[in-house]
C-alpha cells in the first residue's frame, strides 16, 4: 500500500506538513493527522486579543481545509509512542502503525520552574501562553481589576515560544487598561537581562503608556519569584507583593509526547538534523516548530511553518524518490505597540554543520516615522491572513 505517515499535533507546524504533504503527494502518500482539539486557535493574535483589537473567533480555524486536502484528521490525543513497533497509541484506545512520524506538539511547561506555581493553579494565575480558555480567562481578570490595581507577569527564561510575545502581550493589556483602568499598573518580572527588541519596545511603552509598565530585571528581583495563588500574592526577593492579577509564564520544553516518545534530551527539546529536522535520534521521526532545537531559529509560527516546507520536502524525497532541494528557513516577528505602530524582526537560516544557524536579519529601526509603522501594522494583518490560510486552507 502507500507509505504512511502520521502527524501528531495540529498547530503551525504539524498542520502545514499534514495538509502540504497530502497536497504534494497527490494521494502517493497517505497522511493522518493526531491533534487533541477540534478547533485551533492560534497563539499569535492573540495579544491582540487582549488588546481588544481582534474578537477571539477572528483566531480559530477548524481542519475542514485539511480534510478536503486528502489528510484523514483524527481528533484525539496521543499517548503513548512505540518506536520499535511503529505505533501510535490514543488516549481513546486506537493503535496506529506508521512508517514515518512527525512531531510537532508544541511546547509543555516545565514542572516547578515557578515555585507555588503548578498546571492546576492555571485557573487563578493564568499562562495564556496555549491560545484558548486561558487567553479569555486572562482578558476577564484583567477587565475585572480594582481601579488602580497591579497586573504582574513572571516572564519566561530562555528558550521560549515567540521571544517578543510577553512583551507584546505587556502593550496590550497597556492599551485595554489605558481606557477603562488608567491608574493601573503592569510590571514584568523577569529572569532575563535582556529580550528581544527591547530597545523598541521600551520607547513604545513611554510612546503610549507613560509610566504604567515597570521592568524589572534579574539585578533588582525580577528573577526566582514565587507565587502564592491561594492569597494572590507574589515574592519578589523573599517579600510578600499582593497582585490583582499574575500572569505566569513559567519555562518551557518540548510537547510531552516528544518526551514520551524519547526523541527529547536533557534540554528538554528535540535534537533535529539541521538539513531536514529529521530526529537526531531516530531517522524515522522528524520533529518541527517549537518541540525543535532548532538552534538560532526562534520558536514562532513563521518559522514552524517554513520547517514544515523542509520536513514535505525531506519526505517526499524519502518516500517517493522526489528530489529534495536545499532548505531555507526565514522568520520574521511582528508585535503591535498600540493600534497602528507595529514593529518587525526576521532572518533568514540555513544549516550549518551541526545545528540551524542565521544567515541575515533585520529590525524595525528606532526612529522611524509614524506612517512606516502603520505600514508594519496593516502588514502584519496581511501576514496572519495568509500565514493561517497557507496553514489550514
Ligand atoms: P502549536 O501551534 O502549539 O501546535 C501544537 C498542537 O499539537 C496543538 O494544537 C496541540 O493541541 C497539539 N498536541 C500536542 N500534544 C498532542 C498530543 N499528544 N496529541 C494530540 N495533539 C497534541 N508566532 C509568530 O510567528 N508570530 C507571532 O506574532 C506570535 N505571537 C505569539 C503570541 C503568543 C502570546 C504566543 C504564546 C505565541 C506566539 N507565537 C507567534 C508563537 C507560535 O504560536 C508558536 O511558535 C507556534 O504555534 C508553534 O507551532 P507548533 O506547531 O510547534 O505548536
Amino acid at each position: 500500500g502507500r507509505p504512511h505517515v502520521v502527524v501528531i499535533g495540529g498547530g503551525a507546524g504539524g498542520a502545514s506538513v499534514a495538509r502540504g504533504l497530502a497536497l504534494a503527494s497527490a494521494g502517493a502518500i497517505e497522511v493522518t493527522l493526531v491533534e487533541a482539539n477540534p478547533r485551533y486557535t492560534t497563539c499569535f493574535f492573540s495579544n491582540l486579543y487582549l488588546g481588544g483589537l481582534r474578537p477571539i473567533e477572528s483566531l480559530q480555524f477548524s481542519y475542514d481545509g485539511l480534510t478536503a486536502a486528502g489528510v484523514t484528521v483524527i481528533h484525539d490525543l496521543a499517548t503513548g509512542i512505540d518506536r520499535g513497533a511503529r505505533t501510535v497509541a490514543l488516549a481513546g484506545g486506537a493503535v496506529l502503525g506508521y512508517d514515518r512520524l512527525v512531531l510537532a506538539p508544541g511546547i509543555d511547561f516545565v514542572e516547578g520552574a515557578v515555585p507555588g506555581w503548578t498546571l492546576d493553579q492555571a485557573d487563578v494565575m493564568p499562562h495564556a501562553y496555549k491560545a484558548g480558555p486561558q487567553t479569555d480567562l486572562l482578558r476577564r481578570m484583567v477587565e475585572a481589576m480594582p481601579e488602580g490595581g497591579l497586573f504582574v507577569m513572571v516572564a519566561p527564561p530562555n528558550p521560549y515560544r515567540c521571544p517578543p510575545a510577553p512583551y507584546e502581550r505587556a502593550c496590550m493589556i497597556a492599551h485595554l487598561l489605558t481606557q477603562t483602568n488608567p491608574t493601573a499598573k503592569i510590571m514584568i518580572l523577569d529572569p532575563k537581562d535582556r529580550y528581544s527588541k527591547q530597545t523598541l519596545f521600551e520607547n513604545g511603552w513611554l510612546k503610549h503608556y507613560g509610566g504604567m509598565i515597570e521592568w524589572v530585571n534579574p539585578e533588582f528581583g525580577g528573577a526566582d519569584v514565587e507565587v502564592r495563588p491561594e492569597t494572590m500574592e507574589v515574592l519578589i526577593e523573599g517579600e510578600a507583593q499582593p497582585v490583582d492579577v499574575c500572569n505566569v509564564i513559567p519555562a518551557q520544553k518540548a510537547g510531552r509526547i516528544a518526551e514520551i516518545a524519547g526523541v527529547t534530551d536533557d534540554s528538554g527539546w528535540a535534537p533535529i538534523r539541521p538539513d531536514s529536522l529529521r530526529s537526531a535520534i531516530d531517522p524515522m521521526v522528524w520533529v518541527l516548530g517549537d518541540a525543535a532545537q532548532a538552534a538560532e531559529m526562534p520558536k514562532s509560527a513563521v518559522a514552524a511553518h517554513s520547517q514544515a516546507g523542509v520536513v514535505v520536502a525531506s519526505l517526499l524525497g524519502e518516500l517517493t524518490g522526489a528530489s529534495v532541494p536545499p532548505p531555507l528557513f526565514v522568520n520574521t516577528c511582528w508585535s503591535a505597540l498600540a493600534p497602528g505602530d507595529s514593529i518587525k524582526l526576521g532572518g533568514a537560516y540555513a544549516p550549518g554543520y551541526d545545528r540551524i544557524t542565521q544567515t541575515g536579519s533585520f529590525i524595525s529601526r528606532p526612529d522611524e516615522t509614524e506612517d512606516e509603522r502603520r505600514l508594519t501594522y496593516e502588514e502584519a494583518f496581511a501576514w496572519y491572513d495568509t500565514l493561517t490560510a497557507e496553514i489550514f486552507g
